[in-house]
């Protein structure tokens, strides 16, 4: 497991930084209900589905 995904399944609130490299500020991302995205540029996470639920179940979040 990624040290990203560690932090996501460990940490609460925890979200990455925006993945764009052309972004301007490169600021953490918001979590969405499916993916993380950054506000900036629009960039959005790409964790597999399976990830996500994890997540989700983890945090108690949708469904
Ligand atoms: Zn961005």
């Amino acid at each position: 497991m990624s040290t990203v995904r560690d932090n996501l399944m460990s940490r609460p609130g925890y979200s990455p930084y925006c993945g764009n490299m052309q972004c301007k500020t490169m600021p953490r991302t918001t979590w969405n209900g499916a993916q993380f995205r950054c506000f900036e540029c629009g960039w959005a996470s790409g964790f597999p589905a399976e990830f996500i639920t994890e997540y989700k179940t983890r945090w108690g979040l949708g469904g």
